[in-house]
């Protein structure tokens, strides 16, 4: 019988961030199974934006743990990354 120690159901950010803390937590037969292919959903459409201000604290601490990831991710994960630059969003009049 085929076992696994974590198996995880979607290839989007949520559950590829999911399988690499598992490993990085000492597990190593992580299943993540995807309907489609890597990165069909939402995080194949996103455009990369990493806002840091969220309607709920708890979101927005969650954001800027992941801002300090992203911050060395090619170092991370390796491979090479682009680093986040600031950004401003101007409300039209
Ligand atoms: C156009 C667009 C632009 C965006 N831009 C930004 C941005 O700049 N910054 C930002 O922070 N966010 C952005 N977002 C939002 C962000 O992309 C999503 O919040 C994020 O990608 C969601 O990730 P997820 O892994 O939770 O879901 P998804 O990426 O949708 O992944 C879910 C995966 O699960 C799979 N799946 C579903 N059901 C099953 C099943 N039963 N069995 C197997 N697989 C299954 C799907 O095929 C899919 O691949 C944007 C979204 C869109 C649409």
């Amino acid at each position: 019988m085929r076992t696994a120690d974590a198996v995880i159901v979607g290839g989007g950010v949520t559950g590829c961030s999911l399988a690499y803390q598992l490993a990085g937590l000492g597990l190593r037969r992580i299943l993540v199974l995807e309907r489609r292919f890597i990165g069909a959903g939402g995080t194949g459409r996103s455009v990369g934006i990493i806002r840091q201000l969220y309607p709920t604290p708890e979101t927005t601490q969650m954001v800027l743990r992941s801002l300090a990831v992203f911050e060395r991710f090619g170092e991370a994960v390796g491979g090479s990354s682009t680093s986040p630059g600031p950004a401003m969003a101007i409300p039209r009049p």
